[in-house]
């Protein structure tokens, strides 16, 4: 058995076997669309029949000769049959989408049809009387059964097609030129289905038995492009679907080449095991598929949050720059005035009030620092920050700031040393008050961080040619938890925080920000706490 079955392959029968595997994924494309819907259900049926029609005629044109040459060709009659009434539960739905509304008359007639039909092809003799096979096709010799089958099958198709019309006719708009493509569809396949499968072989024409189905299948991916229009979503579900059937047409097809009854058993077995595994298989396929357009949808809904808080995060931005403008003008007056008092410029004042003055001042320069890193950083989410670069000399930039700190860093006992080369020039394409504002938040952290000792200032130029300014002390170190938060926003680290109350966690974050628009770099080194601690940035240099 097994091969042997098949003897009469031909390039013909290939195709026509292939058209009904597409016949299926089509049907299956538009079913998983919506399984909900009736009319998708219908479309489905009818296209597995002509699937089913297409493969047998293929399967039948290449079967040996023998016992199963006739049960195939049975069953390909019955799948004949079951076409047109298909067509019809199609139609039906066409209008009504939810639901065919079946009348007791209709089941009726339907039934009644179909056992006629069945007594016409499986009566022995009476619809097909002999299978003469020649070296190209086989010549299917038809007894007086043939003119009650074709009566049968062209009553059918004037029913699809006088409801088609009256469906069209009543219908308006898109729904209207849908129905009119679907009326000349299923007109024009039923004219050459009935001519390829019924009068040319009555004709004794048989070698023109591929015309039909390659008609058919037109016809079916017209009417499936129609309802699916751009639909691709659930191949996964065809696919699974259709291997499952094939499988299971193929076991089926086994258990009638059984020589005995054990064999027989067996694969029926085998064939109930296969079909069980099969649902299961297609239950879990459209579960995962039913997930998916779940979690698209979730999707779609998160991005929908996404853009709102976006909108938000734009708006918070906004009201933190002008909040931190209204702040910081007042607190500039302030500073101004308590260095004029400070200076002497209202007349004197004794040592304790100077003390107590100096304070205010400090804290509220602080105040100022802290309100600009809030400036910076809303401007740099916001991405509104404009960036002016021009070539700047980097050594006379960090000789100025530290000559400038020198100051404070004395009023803590620190001192700050700069190493740089005398002959080497440090020239870089910078936008210089942003550059100037890293180093001296660098420069400020290193002092503040550093209860005794020194700070350390360099400027050098590495193996590839680009500028490293390093800040080094000999402060409180950080561990290497610590090294790894830094740059992100808010982080402190718990010892600078007690060390020092007053940052806001936010300047080596808006370091980074602004040396990415440089093409530079910013990291840190610390052989941990209490070990003093490195930070260099890495510009391009630009002589
Ligand atoms: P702030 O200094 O306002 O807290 P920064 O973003 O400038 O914010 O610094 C973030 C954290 O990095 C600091 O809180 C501190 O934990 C750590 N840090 C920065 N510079 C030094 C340094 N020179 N020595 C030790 N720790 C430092």
């Amino acid at each position: 058995m097994g091969l042997e079955l098949f003897t009469n392959i031909t390039p013909q029968s290939i195709v026509v076997f292939g058209i009904g595997i597409l016949g299926f994924i089509i049907g299956s494309l538009v079913y998983s669309r919506d399984i909900s819907r009736i009319d998708n259900l219908s479309f489905f049926l009818f296209a597995w029949c002509f699937s089913m029609w297409a493969m047998l005629l293929g399967a039948f044109e290449s079967i040996a000769p023998g016992n199963l040459e006739y049960v195939s060709l049975m069953i390909l009659y019955i799948f004949t049959a079951l076409i047109p009434v298909t067509v019809l539960f199609f139609i039906m739905s066409l209008t009504t989408g939810s639901k065919i509304i079946l009348t007791k008359t209709k089941i009726f007639s339907i039934s009644v049809s179909f056992i006629v039909v069945l007594y016409i092809i499986l009566t022995p003799n009476f619809l097909f009387k002999n299978i003469i096979n020649s070296s190209s096709t086989k010549e299917i010799i038809f007894g007086n059964g043939l003119i009650l089958f074709t009566l049968y099958l062209l009553m059918y198709t004037l029913t699809d097609l006088f409801l088609l019309f009256k469906k069209y006719r009543r219908s308006a708009g898109i729904f209207k030129t849908e129905m009119l493509y679907i009326f000349l569809s299923v007109f024009i396949g039923a004219v050459f289905v009935l001519l390829a499968n019924i009068i040319f072989p009555y004709l004794d024409i048989y070698n023109l038995f591929w015309f039909g189905p390659l008609v058919g299948i037109f016809i079916i991916g017209i009417i499936g492009f129609l309802i699916i229009k751009y639909n691709f979503w659930n191949l996964k579900l065809a696919a699974t679907d259709f291997f499952t059937s094939i499988i299971s047409l193929v076991l089926l097809f086994e258990l009638f080449s059984s020589n005995s009854i054990l064999d027989f058993t067996i694969k029926t077995t085998i064939l109930v095991l296969v079909l069980l595994s099969g649902v299961l298989l297609v239950r879990s396929v459209r579960y995962e598929i039913e997930n998916r357009e779940e979690a698209e949808k979730l999707v779609k809904q998160l991005a929908e949050v996404n853009d709102d808080l976006h909108i938000l995060n734009e708006q918070k931005s906004e009201f933190v720059v002008t909040a931190s403008r209204h702040l910081r003008g007042p607190l500039m007056d302030i500073n101004k005035y308590t260095s004029m008092i400070l200076d002497e410029s209202f007349g004197s004042i004794n040592d304790k009030a100077k003390e107590a003055i100096d304070r205010i001042l400090q804290s509220s320069k602080r105040l100022v620092v802290i309100i600009e890193d809030f400036m910076s950083i809303s401007k740099i989410e916001s991405g509104k920050i404009d960036y002016k670069f021009s070539r700047t000399n980097l050594k006379e930039m960090i000789e100025e700031l530290i000559e400038e700190m020198s100051i404070t860093a004395k009023q803590n006992g620190l001192e700050i040393k700069l190493k740089v080369k005398k002959d080497d020039d440090f020239i870089s394409n910078v936008d210089s008050g942003k550059i100037r504002q890293v180093i001296s938040n660098l420069i400020d952290n290193a002092i503040k961080y550093t209860p005794g000792g020194f700070v350390n200032v360099s400027l050098v130029k590495n193996k590839n040619g680009k500028i490293i300014i390093k800040v080094s002390d000999t402060g409180i170190g950080m561990s290497e938890l610590t090294l790894k938060k830094i740059f992100h926003q808010f982080s402190r680290a718990k010892e600078a925080s007690k060390f020092h109350t007053g940052g806001s966690g936010l300047g080596l974050y808006i370091a980074r920000e602004m040396l990415k628009r440089h093409d530079g770099r910013i990291w840190a080194e610390s052989a941990g706490h209490g070990k003093g601690s490195t930070f260099c940035v890495e510009l391009n240099d630009e002589n």
